[in-house]
């Protein structure tokens, strides 16, 4: 019998793959997880509604290929029409659709730098060319520059990411306006509001002038949902229907749905947790300034947030990131070099796990 032990199946990847670095997630769980921008606030919280509802789903038929039910529910916490809103699994199923239905080989796609990195994996994925206008130094967004670069440009599809990922910043809204109004027809806006509930402002309400806006939201961040894998879309219903061209049938399991029905039914207790989400992150933006105005890290700058989260720089990264480890708690480092050099993101956590956070880096601090 002839045997293939020695097969370079990476070879066999089309080239554009071959260099692609896949997204790199934690694959151990630590006992303080803050490195994903999750709610830790709701963990637990669906388990006993959700057992209760699985024992009425038909496990052995596909499940509902439209997610009727869900978009329904999505279209009422939304105020918004069913045809307006498409589901995916997680936010990122649907940056993925997006992609391939607009973006063949050259076709070109702008963004901010840096931002979520989906958008550029995608593009890369398919061969397209990824324009990434920076963030200015204080790493806000650069309007003009943006604008000019996809009159110039031509871009099939522009990502805006407000509030952004991994900044924490926001683009003011006649400055979004402005974008609106200027951006050509025949380019798609995706404008992802996937930390939309910690900040209160969106585009949501002006898909119906802007049929090539698309807004991106999930139910992985302010709703405490990330495992199930729910996102959504609200546009107009052409730009629906445009992406539906790509989706496979049956793409979110009956489980997924599901969940997210039980998470949009409970209201009060994901309100709760969104209030102190952002009570917590007040109070720890605090902390960190005060480590500087106190002199015991004068390098270290803390970036305004408009989310889960609190981006942080500091010469002290590396060490703080280990001394974090040590005590089980992850955030995300961003490395060496770039403009992210030095950076750490922390997630806001629960009470008990922004008080083990304090007393941490407190320490290591001395
Ligand atoms: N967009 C942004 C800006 C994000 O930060 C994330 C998750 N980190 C996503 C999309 C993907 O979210 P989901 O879990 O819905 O796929």
């Amino acid at each position: 019998m002839k045997k293939r032990e020695n097969v370079n199946i990476k070879q066999l990847l089309r080239k554009n793959i071959q260099k692609l670095e896949p997204y790199q997630v934690l694959s151990e769980v630590p006992a303080i997880k803050l490195d994903a921008n999750e709610n830790n606030w709701l963990a637990g919280c669906f388990q006993e509604r959700l057992t209760e509802k699985i024992k009425s789903i038909p496990l052995h038929q596909y499940p509902d290929t439209n997610c009727w039910e869900l978009r329904q529910k999505l279209a009422v916490a939304n105020e918004i029409k069913e045809e307006n809103v498409l589901t995916g699994v997680g936010s990122d199923q649907i940056i993925a659709w997006l992609v391939q239905a607009f973006i063949g080989p050259e076709d070109k796609v702008i963004t901010m730098s840096p931002t979520f990195g989906m958008y550029g994996i995608n593009t890369r994925m398919a061969g397209g060319k990824l324009i990434e206008i920076p963030l200015d130094e204080e790493l806000q967004f650069q309007p003009e520059i943006f604008l000019k670069s996809i009159l110039e440009e031509k871009p099939k599809l522009v990502f805006i990411t407000n509030p952004n990922n991994p900044t924490g910043g926001v683009i003011e809204d006649h400055l979004l306006n402005k974008l609106l109004e200027e951006i050509p027809e025949d380019v798609v806006i995706v404008v992802d509001e996937a930390y939309y509930e910690f900040y209160g402002k969106t585009l949501a309400n002006r898909i119906a002038e802007y049929q090539n806006l698309i807004v991106l939201r999930t139910l992985s961040k302010a709703y405490g949902l990330a495992g199930a894998r729910v996102g959504y879309a609200l546009a107009s219903q052409v730009m629906i229907d445009a992406v539906s061209h790509v989706k496979p049938p049956y793409h979110m399991s009956s489980l997924d749905q599901a969940a997210g029905l039980v998470c949009l039914d409970m209201v009060s207790e994901v309100k709760e947790s969104l209030v102190n989400t952002v009570k917590w992150r007040q109070y720890l933006e605090t902390f960190f300034f005060q480590l500087n105005q106190q002199g015991k890290d004068t390098t270290l700058k803390v970036f305004p947030s408009y989310t889960n989260f609190i981006l942080l720089k500091t010469v002290h990264a590396e060490g703080l990131i280990e001394k974090l480890k040590k005590n089980e708690i992850s955030v995300r480092g961003y490395g060496k070099e770039g403009i992210l050099a030095n950076s750490l993101r922390v997630t806001i956590g629960t009470e008990a796990e922004n008080r083990k956070l304090q007393q941490v880096i407190e320490a290591y601090y001395g």
